[in-house]
């Protein structure tokens, strides 16, 4: 039986066009893209065309306003370590407590040192942002903000068009994670008040290692990486040119098939959201039901471990995710999910299911077909089960 991947916000598949486009770069085409013999200067043309490529998804004014990096945490880094170099006087950042570990992480780590001081905004319980808090953070002494698009965990998307026009009022920089929200909605950047954005290739049809960070022309940027001049400076290192040309290519087979494929994979993604909704009782969605990335599904099943629900749809050929991250040998709830508020009986039975345009209808009619009877089993066993809908209604079928 086929088998059926929906953990598609972890990683893709490499598409078949992209690995074929990348392997002459490898062999025939091994030049360093700097050097100018002919050896290098094909490779340095590719390189050129891949940068527009990306420019093109991306809607950018200007092809050199996007720098090749090692992939989505590279990139993140670089911003927000660029950003607090670039901005001296002002030493605080905002962020959101919903962020993926590649911004987190940096801003802990700033935070420890005693190099910035952070504001972690909070969400709602669908996971939008509190404006109010960000608003009250906002001031004269914040060089960074950075939020990201969607989130990976939920496919929450936050408006970060005018969250950028506000960090803009107060003079800071705008940083956004974009890793889930490039190939799947449409992005324009020329004329936005968006200063950088992150990105990845493995998450939409290319390589892992391969990721670019947009930066906007005429913002202060400092390298992180020092030694040649690659990427007019911004980040030494000879270019990774089959990564390079594969993201490039990447990005042309997304740009070329997101109008039909958003609308496509939303079908496939609502039909199963519904499918599960009505089987099975006492669950419902992680994340917000109208500015959601259209491939993201995050079902809460009470009274249930997660984990005991992955493994038997791993039986059953069946790859999904978990909302939970085993941390010193107990089972935490993810943080996003923490920083909604959803119950910890909720929460520890999150599944995340991800789709991308590789998926199908058959997908969805495996899981809707084996999963009302895992959570039947599963919850017979469960010390917590009580029988269906006796949960908490606050939290209950707002997506019905
Ligand atoms: C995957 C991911 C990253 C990290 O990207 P890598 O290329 O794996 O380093 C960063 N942010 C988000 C939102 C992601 O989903």
């Amino acid at each position: 039986m086929r088998p059926v991947y929906l953990d598609n916000n972890a990683t893709t598949r490499v598409d078949p066009r992209v690995v074929e486009t990348m392997l002459p770069y490898f062999t025939e085409q091994f030049g360093n893209p700097s050097s100018i013999h002919s050896f290098g200067a094909s490779v340095g043309g590719a390189v050129k065309n891949a940068r527009k490529q990306v420019q093109a998804l991306l809607g950018a004014e200007f092809d050199h306003e996007i720098i090749f990096t090692s992939g989505g945490t590279e990139s993140d880094n670089m911003a927000i370590l660029s950003a607090l170099e670039a901005m001296p006087g002002r030493d605080e950042i905002i962020t959101s407590k919903v962020e993926h570990p590649a911004v987190l992480s940096v801003c802990e780590y700033l935070e420890k040192t005693g190099r910035a001081k952070v504001h972690y905004i909070g969400v709602d319980s669908f996971g939008r942002l509190d404006l109010e808090a960000f608003r009250a953070a906002l001031s004269e002494r914040v060089a960074l903000v950075t939020l990201m698009w969607a989130n990976n965990e939920t496919g929450t998307i936050f408006p970060v068009e005018p969250l950028a026009e506000l960090a803009k009022e107060v003079g800071a920089l705008f940083h956004t994670d974009a890793v889930q929200a490039v190939g799947k909605v449409p992005i324009t950047l020329k004329g936005s008040a968006i200063d950088m954005l992150s990105l990845s290739g493995h998450k939409l049809h290319a390589p892992k290692g391969i990721g670019a960070l947009y930066v906007k022309r005429g913002v202060r940027f400092k390298p992180q990486m020092r030694g040649g001049h690659q990427e007019r400076g911004r980040r030494a290192g000879t270019e990774n040119a089959p990564g390079v040309v594969a993201l490039g290519k990447a990005a042309e087979l997304a740009m070329a098939a997101m109008a039909d494929e958003q609308t496509r994979v939303k079908a496939l993604r609502d039909r199963l959201e519904a499918g599960i909704l009505q089987r099975v009782p006492n669950c419902f969605v992680n994340g917000d039901k109208y500015d959601r990335l259209p491939n993201t599904c995050n079902v809460a099943f009470e009274f249930v471990e997660g984990e005991a629900i992955l493994l038997h749809l791993t039986r059953a050929g069946i790859a999904a995710s978990s909302g939970s991250a085993c941390t010193s040998g107990s089972l935490e709830p993810s943080h996003v999910l923490r920083a909604m508020n959803i119950p910890f009986t909720a929460a520890h039975g999150s599944i995340r299911f991800s789709f991308s345009r590789e998926s199908i209808d058959d997908d969805v009619d495996r899981v809707i077909e084996v999963l009302p009877g895992i959570l039947e089993k599963l919850r017979t066993l469960s010390p917590f089960w009580a029988g269906a809908n006796e949960a908490p209604k606050e939290f209950k079928p707002v997506y019905a």
